[in-house]
């Protein structure tokens, strides 16, 4: 066993950190503050190849491995959750289908300009009727000659106005399937942002679909194949939620560190009071499991192994941990937690969103069961 980063994931690391220590950290609380979507990050983290970081080099990406895109994600998180709910829809939501379904003249078409940054893209599977229990859904697309026609509404796409491309979860028949839809496509229309509790700078959207007309060649993967083909890219995705959580964990834990450091109360600083030095072992060790676990989920999708089970058991410990830490952190920080001048009070918010999407703690639980019983 080897425990050591190989030499391009330190390097990948170090860059990150220090791209989100001068670009993203700054910027979080006023991301999250005024709600306003992080246009200007994401402009420059493109060239340096983060928003198609593990998409092959022939269709734009950075040719980068899992792996290298969970270091990414905890990175990002660590500064500003909803930059890194961002990329991580972007890239494991609407890049991973693509990348994993999509023809060659599909990924040239939308890949590649999703790859190096032109334009992102949203996954929509959730509908008012249907979230954990995906079966249930009901906006559905009916070939008619060389077209589908699109008619229902989804709920919840992280990214969605802001993208040019989504990806879709349809009924076709009695079945399901995939089937890229430019966001721009007459009959298209989104809700206003959701009012959230955090994430504010991720912005998430309602979006109804009225006779909306795509090419028949727009189907992704197999047609009928949907079901299976959602639970393929979730698999990758709860790697990176699994990953942001960490990184949301990261930064929580650092903050508390050096406010349990710099605040002394009865005639000591706080982490010589054993209570807070306590909470604050726990945390690094909660952030230790949480990163061993995300890791290993991610090393082994590169090594072409099944991971269903361990991306579950990544997202579900590292989602939940996040809430325990970023608890934690703030309670470390007395009153000034509860205050918005810390970052704490932000990470606490955003973290919360963590074990509920890309499948609840319930929903993974579900899946682990039924791969261990
Ligand atoms: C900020 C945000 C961003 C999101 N982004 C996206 C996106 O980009 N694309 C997208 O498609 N969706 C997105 N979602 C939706 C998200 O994936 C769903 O909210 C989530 O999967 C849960 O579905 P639901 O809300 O319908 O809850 P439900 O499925 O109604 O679940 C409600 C509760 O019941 C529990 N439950 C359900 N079934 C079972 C069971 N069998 N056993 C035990 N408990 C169960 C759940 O765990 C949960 O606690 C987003 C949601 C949020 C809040």
């Amino acid at each position: 066993m080897d425990f050591e980063l190989a030499e391009e994931h330190r390097l990948l690391q170090r860059m990150v950190r220090d791209f989100v220590d001068k670009e993203v950290m700054p910027r979080a609380r006023q991301v999250d503050e005024s709600g306003e979507f992080p246009w200007e990050t994401l402009r420059a983290m493109a060239p340096l190849g983060l928003l198609g970081l593990n998409i092959p080099e022939k269709y734009g990406g950075a040719g980068g491995d899992q792996l290298g895109a969970a270091i990414m994600l905890e990175e990002i998180g660590r500064g500003c959750g909803s930059t890194g709910l961002i990329v991580a829809a972007h890239l494991g939501l609407a890049c991973g289908p693509l990348a994993l379904f999509g023809s060659e003249g599909q990924k040239r078409k939308w890949l590649e300009p999703m790859a190096i940054g032109q334009i992102l893209g949203a996954l929509g599977l959730t509908e008012p009727g249907a979230g954990s229990d995906l079966r249930g859904i009901r906006t559905a697309a009916v070939r008619r000659g060389d077209e589908w026609v699109i008619n229902g509404s989804k709920m919840w796409l992280t990214n969605g106005a802001e993208a040019g491309v989504l990806i879709l979860f349809l009924r076709t028949g009695d079945r399901s399937s995939h089937i890229i839809v430019p966001a721009d496509a007459p009959g298209v229309s989104f809700g206003r942002p959701e009012k959230k509790m955090g994430l504010h700078g991720s912005h998430t959207y309602a979006l109804t679909l009225e006779d909306v007309h795509v090419p028949t060649e727009n189907l992704l993967g197999v047609e009928g194949r949907g079901l299976p083909q959602t639970m393929q890219v979730l698999d990758s995705g709860r790697i990176g939620i699994g990953a942001l959580s960490l990184g949301l964990a990261q930064g929580a834990y650092e903050a508390a560190c050096e406010y349990a450091r710099l605040r002394r109360a009865f005639g000591q600083r706080l982490n010589q009071h054993e209570a807070v030095a306590f909470m604050l072992a726990d945390m690094a060790t909660e952030i230790q499991a949480s990163r061993w676990l995300v890791y290993h989920a991610a090393w082994l999708k590169d090594q072409g192994r099944p991971f269903t089970k361990e991306a579950s058991m990544a997202k579900l410990f590292a989602s939940e941990a996040a809430e325990r830490v970023a608890r934690n952190a703030l309670q470390i920080h007395g009153g000034n937690g509860y205050s918005q001048e810390y970052p704490v009070e932000r990470i606490y918010r955003d973290a919360r969103l963590m074990t509920i999407g890309e499948g609840t703690s319930e929903v993974q639980r579900l899946v682990i069961s039924r791969l261990v019983a």
